[in-house]
C-alpha cells in the first residue's frame, strides 16, 4: 500500500534550487539562453549551443507529448503503488521532463500523445512534475 507522506523528494541547490522555487510557486519556469534564446533543461551554468552564462527563466507553456514511459512494477517509492508510470515529455519549447502520469490508465500511453504539465506541491521548496492527457 501506497504512503504519500513517504515520497522521495529532492533536496536542491544551486540552480536546480532557483527552478525548484519557481515551480514551488505554480510558476512552469525553465532556463533559457539569455543570448541565444535556447531552452536549458536541467538546468545548468552555461548554455549548451552558445557556452553562454546569460540566463533568464522564462514561462513554459506547458504543453507537451509523450517522448517514453516506464512502467514501474516494483515499489521503489512507496509513495506509489504498482504498476505505476515514469514518463518523459517533451514540452513545445523543446526540453524534456520527467514526471508521473494521472488521468490515464498506464496501457493508454501512447507515444507523441498530447499531455499537460501539473506541478504537484512537494514541500514549500518543491513541486514536482505531473502529466495529465491534454
Ligand atoms: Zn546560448
Amino acid at each position: 500500500m501506497s504512503d504519500p507522506s513517504l515520497r522521495m523528494i529532492p533536496d536542491p541547490m544551486g540552480p536546480s534550487a532557483e527552478l525548484y522555487a519557481f515551480w514551488a510557486k505554480g510558476e512552469l519556469r525553465l532556463q533559457r539562453c539569455a543570448d541565444c534564446g535556447a531552452w536549458r533543461h536541467p538546468p545548468r551554468f552555461r548554455c549548451a549551443a552558445c557556452a553562454s552564462d546569460a540566463v533568464t527563466w522564462d514561462v513554459a507553456s506547458g504543453r507537451a507529448r509523450v517522448f517514453s514511459w516506464t512502467i514501474t512494477h516494483r515499489p521503489v517509492d512507496p509513495a506509489f503503488d504498482p504498476p505505476y508510470a515514469i514518463v518523459v515529455a517533451e514540452l513545445e519549447e523543446g526540453s524534456r521532463l520527467v514526471g508521473s502520469l494521472a488521468g490515464i490508465a498506464n496501457d493508454e500511453l501512447r507515444l507523441d500523445l498530447p499531455v499537460v504539465v501539473a506541478l504537484e506541491p512537494a514541500n514549500d521548496r518543491v513541486a514536482l512534475v505531473t502529466f495529465r492527457p491534454a
